[in-house]
């Protein structure tokens, strides 16, 4: 194994490899981020002094039925430009997460053919892990909709629940795509540019409300 295997292997890129070991079925390959390299996170500045190292461990893409964990050397770094002292930036994985982005990209393809429940046991993880994998994608996706391109709306009110629970749909009339997929209780509060035409859904009928 080398450092081109890590970026073309497991899509990391930046660091040097150390060396694998092999523990209880699985694999643990460590690998060391060069200090010299990083930048501050806070101001991006190069005028960095290396302040120590954490070691941190993330779950990457598995290898036929392996487990295969990545163990990071990372070097905290001392700006001398803000005087912020931060961990450098990992790169390959989000910082507040301990599996790596090529193992979220690998979960969210599984879910596409199998539950929850038979992704997290084939990659070894908790349902929870996947399951939030998925609630951040979906959330990425689609929480800052495109409003601009639209040029005809539907409104629908639907119940969510027993007693007066409601939530707004707002649609794409062209499409039939979601716009907004909730707007509990509010109108959208930033609409296309122009004078949309908006159809109110009332007894199942769309109902031109303008221009
Ligand atoms: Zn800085």
């Amino acid at each position: 194994m080398s450092t081109s295997w890590l970026y073309h292997g497991f899509g990391v890129r930046g660091y040097r490899y150390v060396k694998t070991e092999y523990v209880w079925g699985g694999m643990v390959i460590t690998m060391e981020r060069p200090w010299q390299a990083c930048r501050c996170v806070a101001c991006g500045s190069e005028n960095v002094w290396r302040h120590g190292w954490v070691v941190r461990r993330f779950r990457t893409v598995p290898i036929g039925r392996r487990e295969v964990f990545l163990k990071a050397r990372i070097p905290r770094l001392a700006c001398q430009a803000c005087g912020a002292v931060r961990q450098a930036a990992l790169g390959f994985a989000d910082a507040r997460r301990t599996y790596t982005k090529s193992f979220e990209r690998y979960a969210l393809e599984l879910s596409r053919h199998m539950t929850i429940k038979a992704v997290a046991m084939h990659l070894g993880v908790s349902w929870d892990v996947i399951k939030d994998i998925q609630k951040r994608y979906l959330h990425r996706r689609f929480s800052r909709p495109k409003l601009k391109p639209l040029r005809q709306i539907a409104i629908d009110e639907i119940s969510t629940g027993k007693g007066h629970q409601y939530v707004t749909i707002v649609m794409d009339l062209e499409t039939g795509a979601v716009a907004l997929p909730s707007v509990a209780g509010h109108a959208p509060e930033e609409g296309p540019q122009g004078r949309p035409l908006v159809a109110l859904e009332t007894a199942g009928t769309p109902r031109r409300l303008s221009p």
